[in-house]
């Protein structure tokens, strides 16, 4: 069960949801679970198919309009949709909302990489058939979308007839009212092209202003001769094929999705030349693909709980979803959508560093390589965008992007955010800790480490000999432009101490003596803001000042508050939409005693009200650290099936990519207690006390470990690679060949 997804929904409400939910995608394409045949007349549906980076340029329209402020942004397109099939069996139309649907089941399988419909259907004529309709975009194949259909008739049929169509005329989703969805600028896509190759139909699209290219070049093929007959209109193509009615059919249609992005000019050309190397595969044999790459992917990646199905089930959807998403070409990155969706109209946040990122990370480093050199093929633009607001020096990555440059247009919650320059150098310092790739360092990481360490020496400045930072945002966009965020502190001064120590391991020639000395004196005097009387850290210089929310006269439907306050009234308050020094704590432990971190938390924890996804997880990560373990595991319950109950109540525009990491996040950093550090890898597990055990698989320099927790004992079984020394608690083991079992403390193992 915890392998398949399955629904047999089919109201309104909940088939949008399922679009989401049980949306294909590989990384380079993503196709929401669409019906082929459509809903009902009057339904709601958001039909949707990516290609990450794909995008048009927009215009920003501002009522005021300021110095650098972004002019024009991106967005990710909707493109051709090659999802439509439309089945009719005697001249009746097949719909789940006619006649009588006898049974009905959806299932994605997460081992597998596909979807299926397994349907029995009446026909309000008595027409009865079983339909099995399957859909894979390929891992292997990244161009690849392919939809098998069997029907099966089960009454006297004479004739089954379908029509299969691409169509060119296509639209983005837009929602005036949440600002978490696109506004305007629906329509980006023009159609330049239809025609017919033998059996091959072909759209060319073009966007608008940033003039890329995408074809759809698709092809049927039946197991049962067939009559044939092709309408090529100026937006698309639509074919039909008449079956007699008597026997079993499988009809296959193979859809090759390229892109002037990555595929050259000639992208016609291309896509027919990927179409050839696939026909020679069946259905099952590319089935067979699937397979065998999420078996290896399953084998880094899994992470199994023992004794509850609903929230393994959680874990497995979670990641499998995450990879269906991330951009593994260093041309795209993963949106804080994923490819399931329009939110956020496809823009990369600081979501991918501090959520995604350490997932692929410790299970797959080299798609994590990919995102690091994606940000690093971006760092021209964020050099420009550095001089664009007023520094001297340095890059500013921009907050929310597709090709580079600054998306966002809300700059108190958006530029203001310069920690997503400081999250990013966090990543490169990560994944050299776990690593030790010192080359790849070299090549893509040391510029951008010292590129960021220098954005901080122009932004910050020394006053009353601490170095501060001034008029930024920190994580919580509850609480905007203030001095001395603690987080964006911390994070600078780790990213100007890495820079510093980087510059000397590889012995740069980018960098003076003195810009070294410069970074190492601006990190040792950061000011990281203390409260003597509350001992905590504040988020910023003003934060203790403010008055509490009011949090009892809140009803539940003002939640989130974004959608009912303006802006200003929530800065003006002590109110966080996430977690914000608590992540700090996380990220950077050793900065402060495990006491201060403690009563930090007890006091934002109270006026944190998770309006973002983002949040739960930190909680989670850190309660476990705190010994709150019955937090940790009510919050990482948030996590773990935030999309599946659609807790948030906006799955239908997208899965939440930044949460699902921190489901991970939150079984390998809280519940195992995980941290890679300088002195190595540590473990300070416990199990949840619902739990009988848990168990996952990390790569850490070159060695794959496993991680196995029951309720008495740690073993770690060293999979792959030469033996190591690890830390649990406070003391240090040797992993050998033969694995290492320890039965800890009651304390330390259970919750
Ligand atoms: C959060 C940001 C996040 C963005 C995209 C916002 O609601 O506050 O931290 O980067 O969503 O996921």
């Amino acid at each position: 069960m915890t392998w398949t997804l399955s629904s047999d929904k089919l109201d309104q409400q909940n088939l949008v949801i399922d679009e989401s939910l049980f949306a294909i995608g590989n990384g380079y394409l993503g196709i929401r679970g669409n019906f082929e045949e459509g809903y009902a007349d009057g339904y709601k549906s958001i039909r949707g198919s990516y290609i990450n980076a794909f995008h048009d340029i927009t215009e920003i329209q501002y009522g005021e309009k300021l110095f650098a402020f972004p002019e024009t942004q991106q967005k990710l397109l909707n493109v051709m949709d090659a999802q439509k099939i439309e089945i009719f069996i005697d001249g009746e139309r097949f719909s789940l909302f006619e006649g009588e649907v006898i049974s009905f089941q959806r299932q994605l399988h997460l081992d597998r990489g596909y979807s299926d419909r397994i349907i029995h259907w009446k026909s309000p004529n008595q027409k009865e058939i079983q339909l099995i309709i399957r859909r894979l975009v390929s891992f292997t194949k990244k161009e690849l979308f392919a939809i098998d259909i069997q029907i099966i008739p089960l009454s006297r049929i004479e004739e089954i007839k379908l029509f299969s169509t691409i169509d060119g005329d296509i639209s983005n989703y837009v929602d005036n009212n949440d600002p978490r969805l696109a506004s305007g600028h629906a329509k980006r896509l023009s159609v330049i092209d239809v025609c017919r190759e033998e059996n091959v139909n072909i759209v060319l699209n073009k966007t608008e202003a940033s003039k890329l290219e995408v074809a759809c070049i698709s092809e049927s093929s039946a197991t049962v001769g067939y009559q044939y007959d092709v309408e090529v209109t100026k937006t698309g193509i639509c074919e039909s094929l008449t079956f007699p009615g008597g026997e079993r059919i499988q009809y296959t249609k193979l859809n090759i999705y390229v892109d002037t992005l990555r595929h050259g000019q000639d992208i016609v050309k291309r896509g027919l030349e990927i179409l050839q190397s696939t026909r020679a595969e069946t259905f099952e044999e590319m089935l067979g693909d699937q397979y065998c790459y999420l078996d290896r992917f399953w084998g880094n990646a899994d992470v199994e709980i023992k004794g509850d199905e609903k929230l393994q089930e959680g874990i497995r959807f979670n990641l499998f979803q995450l990879l269906q998403s991330v951009g593994k070409d260093g041309v795209s990155n993963i949106a804080a959508k994923g490819l399931s969706g329009e939110g956020y109209e496809g823009h990369y946040f600081w979501d991918t560093e501090i959520y995604i990122f350490p997932v692929f990370m410790m299970t797959n480093p080299e798609i994590a390589k990919k995102l690091l050199k994606y940000r690093h093929s971006i760092l021209e633009d964020a050099k420009a965008r550095a001089r664009e607001m007023g520094h001297k020096q340095g890059a500013l990555f921009p907050w929310r992007t597709i090709s580079g440059t600054e998306c966002s247009a809300f700059f108190p919650a958006g530029t203001a955010q310069y920690h997503i320059s400081a999250d990013i150098a966090y990543s490169y310092i990560q994944y050299y800790l776990v690593t030790g790739d010192l080359e790849f360092l070299k090549e893509f990481g040391a510029e951008v480490l010292f590129e960021t360490a220098r954005l901080w020496i122009d932004v910050g400045h020394y006053y009353e000999g601490t170095f501060r930072i001034d008029d930024v945002t920190g994580p919580d966009e509850y609480t905007c432009i203030v001095n001395n965020n603690y987080y964006t502190n911390a994070m600078a001064k780790w990213n100007l101490s890495w820079a510093a120590k980087i510059s000397g391991l590889i012995n740069s020639d980018q960098v003076t003596k003195e810009e070294v000395k410069e970074w190492h004196e601006a990190a040792e005097k950061m000011y990281l803001p203390y409260d003597e009387k509350l001992q905590i850290n504040p988020q910023d210089d003003t934060f203790l000042q403010k008055a509490v929310w009011d949090f009892e006269a809140t009803p539940k439907e003002k939640y989130p508050l974004l959608l009912h306050f303006h802006p200003l009234t929530l800065y003006r308050y002590q109110v966080l939409k996430q977690a914000d020094t608590v992540l700090a704590h996380f990220l950077l432990e050793d900065e402060q005693s495990i006491e201060t971190m403690k009563r930090s938390y007890d006091y934002y924890e109270k006026i944190t009200t998770h309006d973002s996804s983002l949040s739960y997880c930190i909680y989670s990560i850190m309660a476990a650290k705190l010994g709150y373990h019955e937090k940790a595991y009510n919050y990482f319950i948030k996590t773990a099936r935030l999309d599946l109950d659609n807790t948030h109540g906006n799955t239908k525009d997208g899965l939440h990519m930044a949460n699902m990491g921190g489901t991970w996040l939150a079984i390998v950093y809280g519940f195992a207690g995980m941290r890679i550090k300088e002195s190595g890898i540590s473990f300070a597990p416990f199990v949840p006390e619902k739990w009988e055990g848990y168990s996952f698989v990390v790569n850490y320099q070159n060695r794959k470990l496993k991680i196995e927790l029951t309720r008495t004992e740690l073993s770690i079984t060293l999979i792959e690679g030469y033996e190591l020394e690890i830390t649990v608690y406070d003391e240090t083991f040797i992993v050998e060949k033969n694995g290492f079992k320890t039965s800890l403390k009651e304390r330390d193992l259970i919750s």
